[in-house]
């Protein structure tokens, strides 16, 4: 709903009512009745007051707003799903530029492909290719956004098989700082195409993305498997060696946590602290339970919920554990391998949850996300085998801060000198983008970065700062 423009805020009336009166999509201003569920994101730590959001139905919309950030000389947020950690799909007194109206997908079954517009969510699209048996690598909650998710990396319960989302990207099209609408892709301004898998949303506004897809499912054999905390030492022993010797369908993580209060989980645990492991394997339905076992054996078993699930259904699974509105922190660490001292970090950290909502997960790349060249794609760390997320989480403001100072802390005891995922970067902090890409990486994208927006009109990212 758009009430007509009055001359207050940032922009003035004239210019906003020209520029909604040539919108197909919404625009939301402070007092509209839907201008507080529109500036709202998931992470509840961010609470911004838009001058002006700006639902887009398509990509003349996106230029026209592209367009009004510029000419009004306004911060611009980008949202696709968002679910940005750090808050940056969110701003005070700026542009809100949101992309959540424009979810239409077309699967070409044929060739594998898909073309998703970049308001879907793993949701919409995982919806869309199962119905062809096909998919490509998601996020493990489905309400993230396709287009946050892949410009970033995409690590996912495919990846060991398929690559991370980014690896599946075969073109993307985009409107530039200037407005005009390119595409890019390996035989076409192929520098930006690298560029967008991995390197956020410094170089444009992504409208649509187009993927490789595979065949996987509908079947995949997945779950989690429960093990006492006591047991801590012995079960992430076990899990290092069994990742060493998995195969590359099967993509697993473990979850230092504190039990839910779950059904399929003893009540006298709840509450407790407990290790998950998590694991998807999409290979030979038939072969899932043996390939998943050595995985369901790391200890004493509390609980085992591994079986043969629809694949859409369990990328949906951990929805219910991952509520929008509370507030968020993620901070990660690239691992080569888990070392000794690795080991006893995660295991002294676990001792150290602020609170029910804490998490420390564990997560195991290599496979096929390990045997791309490190300079086919903007995402850097190719040869690390694994990423450590801390999460820190409260219900609201109260003690936001001790858990955030402890995720950093942890992430820090682990991994001192780890480069950290653009997409659990929790800081809007420059030195995260330097840390996400490491320094070879991190000049190119500067190159990039002054070639498509020199004036550095894409900045709420981890941003990659242009020197021209
Ligand atoms: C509950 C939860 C689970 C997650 N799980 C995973 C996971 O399993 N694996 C993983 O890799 N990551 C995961 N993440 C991190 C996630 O990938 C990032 O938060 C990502 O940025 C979310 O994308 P979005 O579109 O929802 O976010 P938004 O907040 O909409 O966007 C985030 C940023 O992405 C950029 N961006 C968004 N849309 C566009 C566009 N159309 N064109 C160009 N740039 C754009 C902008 O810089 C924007 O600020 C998770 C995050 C959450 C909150």
């Amino acid at each position: 709903m758009t009430t007509t423009p009055t001359a207050s805020g940032p922009i003035g009336s004239a210019t906003l009512t020209e520029f909604i009166a040539g919108l197909r999509g919404t625009a939301l201003l402070p007092g509209d009745a839907d201008y507080d569920r529109a500036r709202s994101v998931w992470n509840g730590a961010h609470d911004r007051r838009p001058a002006l959001v700006v639902r887009c139905a398509g990509v003349t919309d996106v230029i026209r707003t592209v367009g009004l950030a510029r000419s009004e000389g306004l911060p611009l947020a980008v949202r696709g799903g968002g679910h940005s950690i750090a808050g940056f799909s969110t701003l005070d007194d700026g542009i809100v530029l949101d992309l959540s109206l424009m979810t239409g997908i077309e699967v070409h079954p044929g060739d594998r492909t898909v073309t998703a517009q970049a308001g879907c969510t793993w949701k919409d699209l995982d919806a869309e290719t199962q119905q062809f048996g096909l998919a490509v690598t998601g996020g493990l909650v489905s309400s993230t956004g396709i287009a946050g998710f892949t410009t970033g990396g995409g690590i996912g319960w495919l990846m060991r098989k398929h690559g991370l989302a980014c690896d599946n990207l075969i073109g993307a099209h985009v409107v530039t700082a200037d407005g005009q609408l390119v595409h890019a892709s390996a035989s076409e301004n192929a520098e930006l195409f690298w560029g967008l898998r991995g390197g956020g949303g410094n170089f444009g506004v992504v409208t649509s993305f187009d993927y490789q897809l595979h065949a996987v499912g509908p079947t995949v054999h997945s779950g989690l498997v429960f093990y006492p905390a006591e047991e801590a030492a012995q079960v992430l022993a076990g899990y290092r060696a069994s990742c060493a010797a998995a195969p590359d369908e099967l993509t697993t993580l473990v979850n230092l946590t504190t039990a839910p209060p779950v059904p399929f989980l003893p009540e006298a645990v709840h509450g407790t602290p407990i290790i998950g492991v998590g694991g998807c394997w999409s290979g030979d339905p038939a072969a899932g339970e043996s390939a998943t076992a050595p995985f369901r054996s790391l200890g004493t078993v509390i609980a085992d919920v591994f079986a043969a699930n629809p694949y859409a259904g369990w990328q949906q699974a951990l929805d219910p554990l991952y509520p929008r509105g509370i507030h968020n922190y993620f901070r990660s660490a690239f691992l080569r391998e888990v070392d000794e001292r690795a080991l006893r970090a995660l295991e002294e950290s676990f001792a150290t949850l602020p609170n029910p909502l804490a998490e420390i997960h564990l997560q195991h790349l290599g496979g096929a996300v390990g045997r791309v060249p490190a300079q086919d794609t903007a995402y850097a760390f190719r040869d690390q085998e694994f990423i450590v997320n801390v999460i820190a989480r409260t219900p609201d403001a109260d003690g936001f801060a001790e858990s955030v100072a402890w995720a950093r802390g942890v992430a820090a005891a682990i991994g001192p000198d780890a480069g950290t995922y653009v997409n659990f970067a929790g800081d809007p902090d420059p030195s995260m983008a330097q840390a996400s890409y490491g320094p070879e990486t991190y000049r190119r994208l500067v190159e990039l970065k002054n070639k498509y927006d020199p004036t550095n009109l894409f900045r709420l990212n981890q941003n990659i700062i242009p020197t021209r």
